[in-house]
């Protein structure tokens, strides 16, 4: 596919929120707290994230509270917390929402430390030894989305994401572990990750040399092809069950923070909506 092709799919998922609607299959985002006013609806809907209660009464009131301020859309998240001993409750939760007239998008918060979300993993203390590594080896609290262990427990969120009845898998901010000195701009020439031995490994069969410690040109291309990758499964898994995918990348467009281009992300076939926040 072409980058010029690449380019009008961006264009499309993004900016394409009417013919979203008119086909009846999403949205373009409005995340975290946004304040509804596609009221009158006409050419895009709105929607706001849902963090809280999980006690049916509650939520009811709760739903009903947000269709009364015009929203389409409620994001619920999906927590790894959610996923080892609330999926029953979410399930009800999804069904509330669903009810009350709401497309439900459901939310791998915090998930492997590889999502966005203030939620902590569950995941990565159970298996330290699956998680990333900086370039120096020092390990991190975040999964390798290169490791079959982390994949296969995505494909066990992913099922259950599925059973709640949610219309959408809502893929947020999914990124290598950013070091606190990426957003000071002060990231030392080893702070990125993953460099773990399965990194490594896969390195070594792309290029056929040693994965260096500077993020060089190569690095970012595998970094690239690695979040494009672990993404175009994940997401195929959650459309062959008949979910549409959405995805969010972090604002900035840059390697340091996700990918190097959006439009490795839009180029992804089974990419429903698109959503971008700039800064
Ligand atoms: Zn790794």
């Amino acid at each position: 596919m072409s980058s010029m092709k690449y380019i009008s799919r961006r264009r499309f998922l993004t900016g394409s929120g009417a013919a979203l609607l008119a086909l009846g299959s999403g949205s373009v985002g409005l995340f975290h707290g946004a304040v509804a006013r596609g009221a009158e609806g006409r050419g895009f809907e709105t929607g706001v994230s849902y963090f809280g209660s999980r006690d049916p009464e509650h939520v009811k009131r709760d739903m009903e509270d947000i269709i009364r301020h015009h929203c389409t859309y409620v994001v619920h998240t999906f927590s790894e917390a959610d996923y080892h001993f609330y999926s029953e409750a979410m399930r009800e939760v999804v069904r509330i929402s669903k009810d009350a007239g709401l497309t439900v998008y459901i939310d791998p918060w915090g998930v492997g430390g590889v999502f966005g979300g203030e939620a902590f993993s569950r995941f990565v203390m159970e298996h330290p030894g699956e998680t990333q590594r900086l370039a120096d080896g020092t390990p991190l609290p975040a999964a390798c989305i290169n490791r079959p262990t982390f994949r296969e427990f995505m494909d066990g969120w992913i099922d259950t994401a599925v059973e709640t009845g949610a219309d959408v898998l809502f893929w947020d901010e999914p990124h290598f572990y950013i070091p606190r000195a990426v957003w000071r701009g002060e990231q030392g020439e080893n702070e990125w990750a993953c460099r773990c031995d399965r990194c490594r490994e896969l390195f070594r069969i792309q290029y056929g040399e040693e994965m260096p410690e500077l993020m060089t040109d190569e690095v970012v291309a595998f970094r690239d092809r690695s979040i494009v990758d672990f993404f175009t499964n994940a997401s195929a898994r959650g459309g062959a069950a008949g979910l549409k995918n959405a995805v969010v990348m972090l604002p900035q467009e840059s390697h340091l923070t996700g990918v190097s281009s959006w439009d490795l992300i839009a180029a992804i076939d089974t990419v429903d909506i698109l959503s971008l926040i700039h800064i």
